[in-house]
């Protein structure tokens, strides 16, 4: 089995609201049909046999590979759906009953996105809500745009930091920023990542200041 028979949704619409029913206020009534594709919307984070995570696939196609036993469920959520005389939970991760061998890239392309993800989505110098990217070293004094240069960092801390150094500045940074690596980071760069799998991806919850 390949992955990509696995189903890996990595194009844009598979990341729209996954907790709620989509509503159709100009639908006919009807009765409920059962069906996955009818009531699951949301992502499912795909592990190896190993637990090493894999891939992000839709919620309706990890449930047809655990209805397959392809897959069992790690963790799901509170929705049900009925499929072929079952009652699914709808599940977060699950983790393929075989192994599957994958390639993986050497580098992580450095994005903005991924650099967000890399450091929680916070402000490496205040804990704040980060909304742009900071040079630790300043490009104007020859510092690189690469991972081990780049932090995520709030307006604020970014505006008052501008382009000083960290000990002009006696700021220091919680951890020496890295390039990320291993597979957990080929399915992060481009979209948002579920609460709930961040501990099977190796990530904390968040970045203390
Ligand atoms: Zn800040």
């Amino acid at each position: 089995m390949s992955i990509t028979a696995l189903g890996s949704s990595s194009g844009p619409g598979h990341t729209g609201s996954r907790r709620d029913a989509p509503s159709r206020p100009h639908a006919p009534a009807r009765p409920h049909t059962p069906s996955p594709a009818a009531c699951t919307i949301g992502a499912t984070l795909l592990l190896n046999a190993t637990y090493e995570p894999l891939c992000v696939v839709s919620s309706r196609r990890a449930i047809v590979l655990v209805l397959a036993a392809k897959a069992e469920a790690v963790d799901v959520t509170d929705d049900e759906v009925h499929a072929e005389r079952v009652t699914v939970a709808v599940p977060v991760v699950v983790r393929l009953t075989r192994y599957v061998r994958v390639p993986y890239p050497v580098s992580v392309p450095l994005s903005r996105r991924a650099v967000f993800t890399r450091d929680g989505q916070t402000c490496v110098y205040c804990g704040g809500s980060a909304t742009s990217i900071d040079h630790v070293v300043p490009r104007s004094r020859g510092g690189t745009h690469s991972w081990d240069n780049v932090v995520a960092a709030c307006r604020r801390c970014n505006h008052t930091k501008a382009d000083r150094s960290l000990a002009e500045m006696g700021w220091s940074l919680p951890h020496p920023p890295g390039a990320p690596s291993g597979a957990a980071w080929r399915l992060l760069g481009h979209r948002t990542v579920d609460p709930r799998w961040r501990e099977w991806l190796g990530m904390p919850d968040s970045v203390s200041a």
